[in-house]
């Protein structure tokens, strides 16, 4: 295997049209070098960003690649944002172990990396004789699960913590390691390190066929007909494993989005919860639950909803969604009737029919690694879920690790660190950078200083959906409604790239088209 040395890694985009500087675009492959990779990892949701944030301290040449225009625009960035403890997953079983595992990693893990996290904790809520009943056997499952630090709650225990809950609450359990985390900054920090130890990204390249996958090297092809040659192949695409899977003829499964739909409540509605709402769950679902985020605002949801693979509809959002959301998330918390509702979104789980976190290695041909069926626990699963993968393929792939000293393993410092720095506040920075003082978004007070450090940052996001969720322009109140074309000017001129150029999220979504 090659020996790397530390250069930080590329990032390029496959990006036809204007919407992307021409010094970004991946024209031809021999802009990733001669060499094979050692590994490429298709999916840079949060799993492949993990993955390769973790590789990366190893002296291997790596690729992450996605075809979307951003790290993490598939399921990581429409969930509930928790980090599970792992109370109620299944005792024994692979995501248990990796979920129990992550979320006492995760306090330090967000700490080096700079992820926004908050260790809130939760109360599970019993609302009827049913529900009571079933308190002593999850309180069991917690155990077993090895969260020892869970307890039953009396209706007084819970009002204290909750003073909110419903007058007629039976009891509950209180989980007090559940936590709250950025969802964005978890997949954008992973690929920030990854990027800065080497790693490279390639961003709008969907990999379409792998034309050998029995050869000890493997070519895969960009939907765009550019090669790229590599040892491993880890297939890391989510709700896209499916249709990777068969351009190299892996072993059956079945996938299909379950769709989460939920609503977001103004930042007024944070103060009347401590942590997280959970509801005692069905042998259908988890429930809709009561969240608050990282962000300062409250969410509710999700719903769990079968979906056919490929469905258009898989992240739409749709009243009758929404109302049910709506209406459990009141049975839990009747204080929500009245609260305001600033948006709505919708995010697919990876449901698999033959269970989840399917791993497969050497998945009908060496050197091939299926990640299929990570559903409802990827986003806090995804650190230890990235080193149980390595320890795999070094047993079943003959990936030879050999340690990188110079790597880093906290988030480089950059201009930008992310959306909870305000240096409007702070005199000298404002006196040195006039744009920080200059609004772009004044539902989140997002300065065009701001914006422009997002702009210029490792990962370089070229589209309005990846600035957004780098600097919360767009997500205020408004909606994107008073600042939308503001921040596209602002992308615009910075970029080089003409105001009609300026994308959603990618060629096909410009601005004026839409
Ligand atoms: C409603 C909902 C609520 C959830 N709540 C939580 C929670 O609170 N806590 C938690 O831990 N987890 C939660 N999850 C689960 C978590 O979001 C997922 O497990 C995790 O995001 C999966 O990450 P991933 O990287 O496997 O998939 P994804 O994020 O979907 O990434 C897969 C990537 O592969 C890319 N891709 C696909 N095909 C190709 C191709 N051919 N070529 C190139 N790229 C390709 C896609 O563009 C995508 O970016 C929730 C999920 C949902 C939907």
């Amino acid at each position: 295997m090659d020996q790397t040395s530390s250069r930080q890694g590329n990032i390029l985009y496959d990006w036809p049209g204007e919407g992307c500087e021409s010094s970004l675009k991946f024209l031809d492959s021999a802009q990733l070098g001669p060499q094979p990779y050692d590994a490429v990892i298709v999916g840079a949701g949060v799993v492949g960003c993990a993955l390769a944030y973790r590789l990366s301290r190893f002296q291997l040449r790596v690729l992450l690649v996605d075809k979307n225009f951003d790290v993490g625009e598939g399921s990581s960035k429409g969930n509930s944002a928790i980090i599970h403890t792992g109370f109620d997953a299944t005792p024994g079983s692979l995501e248990s172990e990796l979920v129990t595992q992550a979320s006492r990693q995760w306090p330090t893990l967000a700490e080096k990396l700079k992820i926004p996290y908050d260790p809130c904790g939760a109360v599970l809520l019993a609302i009827d004789d049913e529900q009571e009943a079933q308190l002593p056997k999850i309180h069991k499952k917690a155990l077993a699960n090895g969260v020892d630090d869970v307890r039953l709650l009396t209706p007084p225990e819970l009002r204290e913590i909750e003073p909110n809950a419903p007058p007629d609450v039976r009891g509950g359990i209180a989980v007090p390691r559940e936590s709250i985390v950025d969802p964005f900054t978890a997949s954008i920090a992973f690929a920030e390190v990854a990027l800065a130890n080497g790693v490279d990204l390639l961003l709008g390249a969907s990999i379409v066929a792998v034309e050998n996958p029995d050869a000890a090297v493997k070519t895969l092809m960009t939907s765009s007909g550019k090669r790229v040659t590599t040892r491993i192949l880890v297939n890391a695409a989510g709700l896209g494993s499916r249709a990777l899977a068969d351009a190299y003829a892996g072993q059956p499964f079945d996938i299909n989005p379950r769709r989460g739909q939920f609503l977001i409540f103004d930042k007024f509605s944070r103060p009347l919860v401590r942590g997280i709402l959970l509801p005692v769950p069905t042998p259908q679902t988890k429930g809709v639950l009561v969240i608050p985020s990282i962000f300062g605002n409250l969410i509710a949801g999700p719903t769990a909803e079968d979906l056919p693979l490929g469905s258009p509809d898989a992240t739409c959002t749709t009243k009758d969604g929404l109302e049910a959301v709506f209406d459990g998330a009141a049975r839990l918390f009747p204080r929500l009737k009245g609260q305001m509702v600033i948006g709505a979104y919708a995010g697919a789980r990876c449901n698999c029919s033959q269970g989840s976190y399917l791993i497969r290695y050497n998945d009908h041909h060496p050197g091939i690694l299926s990640v299929i069926g990570i559903r409802s626990t990827g986003l806090t699963s995804s650190p230890a879920l990235a080193d149980y993968l390595i320890r795999g393929l070094v047993d079943n792939c003959e990936l030879k690790l050999q340690e990188k000293p110079e790597a880093m393993d906290c988030r480089p410092e950059h201009r930008w660190p992310g959306w909870w720095r305000k240096p409007f506040e702070n005199e000298d920075m404002l006196r040195r950078r006039p744009d920080y003082g200059r609004f772009t978004c004044t539902c989140e007070n997002v300065s065009c200083g701001e914006v422009i450090d997002a702009l210029e940052s490792p990962l370089k996001p070229r589209t309005l959906d990846a600035v957004k969720r780098r600097t919360r322009a767009l997500m205020g109140r408004c909606q994107g409604f008073g600042c939308l074309v503001a921040l596209a000017e602002v992308i615009s001129s910075r970029c080089g790239i003409p105001l009609e150029s300026v994308t959603k999220n990618g060629p096909g979504s410009e601005l004026l088209n839409s």
